[in-house]
């Protein structure tokens, strides 16, 4: 089975569009929560989800919930605050309601997959080999996916304590013993790459691969001012911080 794993989508429709054709068949599609907030086109990415159906196995991150019910918003920076807001007022009440029901945490294939961590599902950026160890003990299953800090990133146990193994891109890791798979972010990279960042997982070989692709960043840069967007949101996307 292949498993597309996606993160951090933020309302970038353009940038989903590129990494769905650039994956190419998979068997599911994984994601890791922030699937809104930022971007112009909040509604159009989950209308392009919905067509995926059943393909899909998703959890909520801390822009959702914000964007659903106003949750968090208070600990949101000025930009991510106004840009939740906006996609609150722009979704319908059925958009709203399909983001609230999203679970904190939901379980497939061997992996249980988060936004943040499983010590704080929403909220917490795992970036050192100590938290993963946290979130990798206590996953019911042997791998965990997780997404929040906008960067690729794999953890795994070698002997009693997790440590960070490499995240190149388009080379198959191997993901034997407990693992924790941050793909990146779609819609909104942070490691200096603006290019659009996902992972395969493919189970038959037992590997994950970290991937980019290039797409119209432009174009998403001009939506977002056109939608009265804070123009800082446009910018970070032609440097991918
Ligand atoms: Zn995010």
């Amino acid at each position: 089975m292949i498993a597309l794993l996606l993160a951090d989508i933020h309302a970038n429709l353009a940038a989903l569009e590129a990494v769905l054709a650039s994956a190419g068949k998979v068997d599911a599609v994984w994601v890791m929560g922030d699937t809104v907030g930022y971007g112009p086109e909040p509604g159009q990415v989950l209308a392009l989800l919905h067509e995926l159906g059943p393909l899909v196995v998703a959890v909520a991150g801390n822009h959702d919930r914000a964007v659903a019910t106003g949750e968090g918003l208070e600990l949101f920076n000025p930009y991510a605050a106004e840009a939740a807001r906006l996609h609150r007022s722009w979704l319908s009440v059925a958009e709203r309601d399909l983001l609230a029901s999203l679970p904190l945490t939901r379980q497939a294939d061997g992996f249980t997959l988060c936004h943040g961590s499983l010590r704080d599902p929403l909220w917490e950026y795992v970036t050192t080999a100590r938290q993963a160890q946290e979130t990798l003990s206590r996953s019911p299953t042997p791998g965990a996916c997780n997404g929040h800090t906008h960067v690729p990133a794999l953890f795994r146990y070698e002997g009693a304590a997790a440590v960070r193994d490499t995240a190149t891109v388009d080379h198959p890791h191997p993901l034997a013993g407990r693992v924790l798979v941050n793909p990146g972010s779609v819609g909104q990279p942070r490691d200096g790459d603006p290019r659009a960042a996902y992972a395969l997982l493919d189970t038959a070989s037992g590997t994950i691969t970290f991937r980019r692709t290039s797409y119209d960043v432009d174009g998403t840069q001009r939506r977002i001012r056109e939608r009265r967007l804070p123009p800082f949101l446009a910018d970070r996307l032609a440097v991918g911080r």
